[in-house]
């Protein structure tokens, strides 16, 4: 298995196969594109047979070394049940290793119209990311212990994304998190969070800014290379393959809770932002899973959304971004988006190139086959099986109400979204799963206003804002930044 770039020419693909450990650490391709198998691997009848009863940690090894070809199985084996354990997932009772980390759970079943909850939440951070990123601190740890390297990993967050690294690192031989977040902007949740962390490797910086000042700060270190490579500055940000590849495990461990034979389908529906968990959904149909529609959800930022309904991709302004009671989906342009258009083109990477081209300096591109469009490729995107919707903050409101009433479940803000428009798409004969993408408790100011109480809190969570926190408050200075990175490298 070898791995080539969305934006490759078919000679320097030829000429510089990548294999699984070759992308592990790194982000975009050298050419600015984003990495794919060259093929994707098939899985069979007889596999799906056999993967039925599996414990999640398994069948996550056993997708795993299709994609992961150059990592001996033994240490495969090691890294996915080191990850998959009840030790992570508070859901699953310890000891129990058939206990079903992503169990499902019906909210709804009309006749043969069937609504599911895939939980994927139950991870140290309460949000679905930690499913990928616990296995990406291992495989981290792994990669850079075999060849006595280190890496400090350097980012910006407004949430999900670095507490979820931050836990998936700590305490990781040779790994450093240096996560930048705007200063007071972050609910007291969310800091507490990341800031209770105690852990020599990881270092919070409270930025005196807003997202974007943190983000700049990270392009601006990021493009003085020769600090970059002194310091063997990385990111975990979500165009990262293992990130990805490790999200098609729960769309067959979903698949398979929900069925008892393969001539048997599925549809799921993805709370998306950046399109990195529904791109895990597309590769797996891709692999031959049975999954009937993928369909993606939006919030009132719907650059997603408005292209699988009209083939028109326009990313948006900042001034254009809404900041929405589901946070994680407020993004102004897919950052994964390009793996899915690389197949729908026809992995033609000239066509990625060009038509990625056409997104710096007009801001998008059109495939309708209308006229003085770029393509008309969007008349293939129902034969993917995506389709789209869209759901706005009284839609979340209605819809967090209406499931509390009916099933005593309280859903976070962005799964409500997700289920707002599952309903929009369930066919008969076919369950619709949705997945779970975080916990209520995370975005308790929405569920307080949806439903006049707080959202549960999970045993241990609930004094976080009383532990005591560790960070540093800096400028939005460039400079200042490096020397800190500098002076905690030691490089
Ligand atoms: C990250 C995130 C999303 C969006 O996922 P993408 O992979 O970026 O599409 C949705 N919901 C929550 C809670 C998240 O943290």
């Amino acid at each position: 298995m070898h791995y080539v770039s969305t934006r490759a020419t078919p000679e320097s693909s030829a000429r510089n196969p990548q294999a699984f450990s070759d992308i592990l650490l790194g982000g975009l391709a050298p050419d600015g594109g984003l990495f794919l198998p060259a093929e994707y691997p098939q899985v069979t009848g007889a596999e799906l047979d056999a993967w039925r009863k599996l414990p999640y940690a398994e069948l996550a090894y056993e997708i795993l070394r299709k994609f992961a070809t150059d990592i001996p199985d033994a240490d495969l084996k090691a890294l996915t049940a080191k990850t998959y354990t009840a030790d992570v997932y508070r859901n699953a009772r310890a000891g129990d290793s058939a206990a079903d980390i992503t169990p499902l759970r019906t909210l709804e079943s009309d006749g043969d119209k069937k609504l599911v909850m895939q939980a994927l939440s139950n991870g140290p951070t309460l949000a679905f990311k930690d499913m990928a990123m616990q296995l990406l601190g291992n495989l981290f740890e792994y990669a850079l212990a075999k060849n006595d390297e280190q890496l400090n990993i350097f980012g910006a967050t407004s949430g999900d994304t670095g507490s979820a690294a931050e836990y998936a690192m700590r305490g990781k031989r040779g790994i450093r998190v240096f996560m930048l977040s705007p200063h007071k902007k972050m609910s007291a949740f969310q800091t507490a969070q990341m800031f209770s962390l105690q852990d020599p490797n990881i270092f919070n910086i409270a930025v005196e800014g807003v997202f974007d000042d943190c983000q700049d700060m990270v392009k601006a270190v990021s493009n003085d290379l020769s600090f970059k490579a002194r310091h063997k500055i990385g990111t975990v940000n979500s165009i990262n393959w293992a990130r990805v590849v490790a999200q098609v495990v729960y769309y067959f461990r979903g698949y398979l809770a929900a069925t008892t034979n393969n001539a048997q389908k599925v549809s799921f529906t993805v709370p998306s932002g950046n399109f990195g968990n529904i791109c895990a959904g597309h590769i797996a149909r891709m692999m031959g899973l049975p999954i009937d529609q993928l369909i993606v959800a939006t919030n009132e930022n719907d650059v997603l959304d408005e292209f699988f309904r009209t083939g028109v991709y326009r990313v948006r302004k900042s001034a254009e971004t809404f900041h929405t009671s589901s946070p994680s989906m407020d993004i102004s342009k897919a950052s994964n988006f390009e793996r899915f258009v690389y197949d729908l083109v026809g992995r033609d990477s000239e066509r990625v190139r060009a038509l990625f081209r056409k997104v710096d300096t007009e801001g998008g591109f059109d495939l309708s086959g209308g006229p003085g469009s770029d393509g008309d490729e969007f008349a293939k995107v129902a034969q993917y099986g995506f389709a789209s919707g869209k759901s706005t903050h009284a839609d979340r409101l209605a819809t967090i109400r209406d499931v509390f009433t009916k099933t005593g479940l309280t859903l976070d803000t962005h799964t409500a979204d997700g289920v707002k428009v599952a309903r929009e798409h369930v066919r008969p004969g076919v369950p619709m799963i949705v997945l779970e993408t975080a916990l209520a408790a995370k975005f308790n100011e929405t569920i307080l206003e949806a439903l006049g109480r707080n959202a549960q809190r999970p045993a241990g969570f609930e004094n976080i804002e009383a532990l005591p926190q560790k960070f540093v408050v800096m400028q939005a200075n460039v400079d200042e930044m490096k020397s800190y990175i500098a002076a905690h490298t030691g490089l």
